[in-house]
């Protein structure tokens, strides 16, 4: 609410001429909307931060897992996957960690982030079978895919919960 400087009536914020007197208020200063960073951060129920925070944490495992393999650290995961791995878990491991210190510029891509992880797992999840002879390495990356997968629906979840006040315009 504002008040009219001429007649003293009080006026809704988005008013522009008050309607008792007829003063343009249009310079009158709205009240700004509260910022809430900081309050909604300490608002967010432990929980939840807990929540976040193994997701970010098994996204990071994930990175460096997958940089690993990469490297051929558990044998070769086959020519044309190597690259992928290695790129990809580097940004992986990267993603989780600006995450996990809640830097509000990673936030804004979180959600597609999200996305392309779940593509991926599919990708990791059918190529598997097709490009790698070691059964152990075969299994554990089905498996991998499966965890980036569900754990990319959980940080998509947690990104948007998190995300309230540290990302307020
Ligand atoms: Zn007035």
């Amino acid at each position: 609410m504002i008040k009219c400087p001429k007649c003293n009536h009080t006026l809704v914020a988005t008013t522009m001429v008050c309607q008792f007197c007829g003063t343009d208020v249009s310079q009158v200063p709205r009240p700004v909307e509260q910022k809430v960073d900081k309050n909604a951060y300490k608002m967010l129920s432990k929980s939840t931060l807990r929540g976040f925070y193994f997701v970010c944490g098994i996204q990071v495992a994930l990175g460096i897992f997958e940089f690993l393999l990469g490297m051929g650290m558990f044998g070769s995961p086959g020519e044309m996957m190597k690259t992928v791995y290695e790129v990809y878990g580097l940004i992986l491991a990267l993603v989780g960690t600006l995450l996990m210190f809640r830097i509000a510029a990673i936030y804004q891509v979180s959600s597609a982030f999200c996305a392309v992880e779940v593509v991926l797992g599919v990708v990791f999840i059918i190529s598997a079978p097709l490009t790698i002879e070691i059964p152990g390495l075969k299994w554990g990356i089905i498996v991998m895919g499966a965890i980036q997968m569900i754990s990319a629906g959980f940080l998509f979840y947690f990104a948007e919960e998190t995300a309230v006040g540290s990302m307020s315009a």
